[in-house]
């Protein structure tokens, strides 16, 4: 029996005796099936290929997870600390022990929280390990291809995990995306941690929204407005990606900025071409 992992998004799936037929996730019309097709691995088979993980302090209490080389999506995860409260935001797939023992080094994990289903990778893994639940937008359920007692389904649209730190629903990109708001990073300016629920562009004075990254299908202007009206509310100066890409300072008046420039090049008032 094998907990296979797709090569295309990361994630794992339920153990089983055959190889899956196919990725849920990659199939959908968000993801895309690898042109040369499907393909799985595992954890075992991951470790002994050249895969590490690197864990590096981006700015005090964050630390950033990256897997070198890039694997599937190649997203990075962040460990988030604040006051002795240890969450990791979103997950990546590779696992080993030396990547276990860094964690520990720094403090260990209280909790896992993810923005959405492209980066469950291998979350009931990390779980397990650190014994830490993992909080999923209920609306998101469908897309959890591995299920466990780790997973807590939360609904509405926000829940405080500590002082100061609490995940939003905002939807768009998934029904259950969320993002989370750290009001203690930067300095008490405050960090947003959007997934790809924001997504930091190429330009990092704004950023996008879309349904699908890799198949660029755009959210209605009603949706962007509806995002940009909710995140108005919360307090930060800064964005992270999945990628690593940061908007440094203003990013609160650059969401707001983004949003009316998605609208109005949706509804033809941007440009003549
Ligand atoms: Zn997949
Ligand atoms: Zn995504």
């Amino acid at each position: 029996m094998h907990q296979y992992i797709c090569e295309t998004c990361g994630v794992q799936y339920k153990e089983s005796m055959e190889v899956p037929e196919n990725c849920l996730i990659c199939e959908e019309e968000r993801q895309y099936v690898n042109p040369a097709g499907q393909s799985w691995t595992t954890l075992e088979n991951m470790k002994g290929k050249s895969f590490r993980n690197k864990i590096t302090l981006e700015e005090s209490g964050l630390y950033s997870v990256k897997t070198i080389p890039d694997f599937a999506i190649g997203q990075t995860a962040y460990l988030v600390q604040q006051e002795g409260f240890n969450l990791l935001w979103d997950c990546i797939s590779y696992l080993d022990e030396e990547t276990i023992s860094e964690i520990t080094r720094v403090g260990g994990l209280d909790a896992i929280a993810l923005s959405h289903p492209h980066y469950y990778s291998t979350q009931v893994e990390w779980a397990e390990v650190f014994q830490v639940p993992i909080y999923i937008h209920e609306d998101d359920r469908e897309w959890v291809m591995r299920e466990s007692e780790q997973i807590v389904y939360w609904s509405g649209e926000s829940l405080k995990l500590y002082e100061g730190i609490t995940i939003h629903r905002l939807g768009g990109h998934f029904k259950g995306g969320a993002v989370l708001e750290w009001k203690g990073g930067s300095n008490n300016k405050g960090i947003l941690l959007t997934g790809d629920i924001i997504q930091v562009v190429a330009d990092r004075e704004w950023v996008s929204f879309m349904y699908s990254y890799p198949n660029l299908i755009p959210l209605p202007a009603s949706k962007v407005r509806e995002i940009a009206s909710i995140v108005a509310d919360m307090n930060f100066d800064r964005i992270y990606n999945a990628f690593h890409r940061i908007v440094k300072e203003n990013a609160h008046e650059k969401v707001q900025m983004s949003a009316e420039r998605y609208v109005k090049a949706l509804e033809g008032r941007l440009f003549e071409t």
